[in-house]
């Protein structure tokens, strides 16, 4: 089966779109969602509704959406991310809330695991290191595991036992295949406020036949995208950052 991964979409609905019309044009019959549905950016219910319109989603919680939940302490949270979560608590419709008070931290299947941090610390830790990718194995079975969070796209692979581990950052349409016996991490960057200094939206796409993902960029309307979030009266920086995919 083919799945759409995607995380971090942060209410950017020009970005989500983008990303859709990637997974349609690659067939993908179902949809792994990572987190971070919500915060940073203004198209709060456009983007929830969405994704719960979806056939065959699965989706994990993310900080953000926690935090828009009212269930992580706000000291963790920048200023303008602070503003974002609060915007996003007044114009949020109930029934969404209701979907995403109902996301599960894990999501853990035969062919691969869905979280938004890490297996260890879903909410919070940014799985970014080789040290870390190696103490998480202990937490989840079932490879590739994908995460967001960091909103960089990153791979990690490992032999088991360990006989050597692989690690590096995947750039548009470059292939990761997880070999039979390997433990893996993979993070299909963000769609909404991708941070590895390449702005457009990022995404993958995962065949659990083959085991092979691969990574997709799609280019939106950004200069709409920070027209919207200045008119919602959000923090400047946070439609600055788009331009510059950071
Ligand atoms: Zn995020």
């Amino acid at each position: 089966m083919r799945w759409g991964v995607f995380s971090d979409i942060h209410s950017n609905i020009e970005a989500l779109d983008q990303v859709l019309d990637v997974f349609s044009r690659e067939k993908v019959e179902g949809y792994l969602c990572c987190g971070d549905i919500v915060g940073y950016g203004s198209d709060v219910n456009a983007v929830l509704e969405r994704i719960t319109g979806l056939k065959n989603v699965l989706a994990v919680r993310g900080n953000h959406d926690l935090a828009v939940l009212g269930r992580m302490d706000l000291q963790w949270f920048n200023d303008p991310a602070k503003a974002a979560v609060k915007y996003a608590q007044s114009v949020i419709k109930p029934e969404l809330l209701d979907w995403l008070k109902n996301l599960p931290p894990k999501i853990e299947r035969d062919e691969f695991t869905v979280v938004h941090g890490s297996p260890r610390n879903p909410a919070e830790e940014y799985l970014v290191t080789v040290q870390q990718f190696h103490d998480n194995c202990a937490y989840y079975k079932s490879s590739p595991c994908f995460v967001g969070h960091s909103h960089i796209p990153v791979c990690f692979l490992m032999a088991e036992p360990v006989s050597y581990v692989e690690q590096g950052t995947l750039t548009e349409l470059q292939e990761f295949g997880v070999p039979p016996l390997h433990r893996a991490v993979v993070n299909p960057g963000s769609v909404g406020q991708p941070r590895d200094h390449e702005p457009r939206a990022s995404c993958g796409v995962y065949d659990d036949a083959d085991r092979v993902f691969t990574l997709h960029r799609a280019e939106y309307d950004i200069a709409k995208t920070q027209k919207k979030i200045l008119d919602a009266g959000l923090p400047e920086f946070l439609a600055l950052r788009l331009a510059y995919g950071q």
